[in-house]
């Protein structure tokens, strides 16, 4: 497999996406906001990310390893890098994970919320994705979407959405993230498929696959021609240049302007 990676922050904050690629894997975290509220961690949610998506690496490196256990075990080693830090906190820092490794004969693959992996294959593009977040609270997400990014009413909005997502994130009731428990691994969606079924594929983080499925301004198949053309960066380049055209999110009503993108594009 050869893996080719870039990620970009969305504005002037530090990037909160992570992603990196070996011969046998490619891997995307996306950290989610904290809308600037407590988390009970003082090393931030870049720090985060930056040692889960090592540790994940690390925990994968032996084959025998499931996906499963082996994000169930990067958890718990994070957690054991910072335990002065109040891994209770219903803020502590947490991502999004998406997980594509080749074994002999067979693709398996790992999503934890929405950064999804989109497979290309002869008949069209499979996607690969957990959405059960966006399940929850939709009142208070409509209520972020109807005000214009930049204003203080969004910023309201955005803390009460972030304040309420934090009551249900890691319950049965709401949907799973990686955080500080190792638990979230058990709830992440698994599968496999046959290597010779997939031509390319894409691991990306939510702020480049909305290009497609929030902006509809690309297919699939357009994403995996500006890949082979131009790479990753061809691609979140793409984003940006869409979302200068919208800069208020009037048209695509988000929570950022432009929110932190990571790409891992694999071939064979
Ligand atoms: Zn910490």
């Amino acid at each position: 497999m050869r893996v080719a990676i870039d990620t970009q922050p969305g504005g002037a904050a530090p990037n909160e996406d992570w992603v990196a690629g070996t011969p046998t894997l490619a891997v995307v975290l996306d950290g989610l906001s904290t809308a600037g509220l407590d988390t009970g961690c003082r090393h931030g949610v870049p720090w985060y990310v930056t040692h889960l998506g090592s540790q994940l690496v690390g925990a994968l490196a032996d084959p025998e390893t499931s996906l499963t256990a082996g994000l169930a075990s990067a958890l718990e080693r994070v957690a054991a890098l910072h335990p002065e830090c109040d891994l209770g906190n219903p803020g502590t820092p947490s991502a999004t994970v998406a997980i594509l490794r080749e074994r002999p004969g067979f693709l398996d693959y790992l999503v934890l919320a929405d950064s999804p992996i989109v497979l290309e294959g002869a008949g069209g593009c499979t996607v690969h994705t957990d959405l059960r977040v966006d399940g929850v609270l939709p009142e208070l997400r409509a209520e972020v979407e109807q005000y214009e990014t930049h204003t203080a009413e969004h910023r309201e909005a955005l803390r009460r959405l972030v304040t309420e997502q934090r009551q249900t994130r890691n319950t049965p009731t709401g949907y799973w993230v990686a955080a500080s428990d190792a638990e979230a691994a058990a709830h992440a969606v698994v599968g496999s498929t046959p290597a010779e079924d997939v031509r390319a594929a894409a691991v990306l983080s939510d702020g480049a696959s909305r290009l497609v499925t929030e902006y509809g301004m690309a297919t699939w198949s357009e994403v995996f021609t500006t890949l082979r053309t131009g790479g990753p960066q061809e691609l979140i380049a793409t984003v940006r240049k869409v979302e200068a055209t919208d800069p208020t999110g009037r048209r695509w009503p988000r929570y950022k302007s432009g929110d932190d993108a990571a790409v891992a594009f694999c071939q064979w």
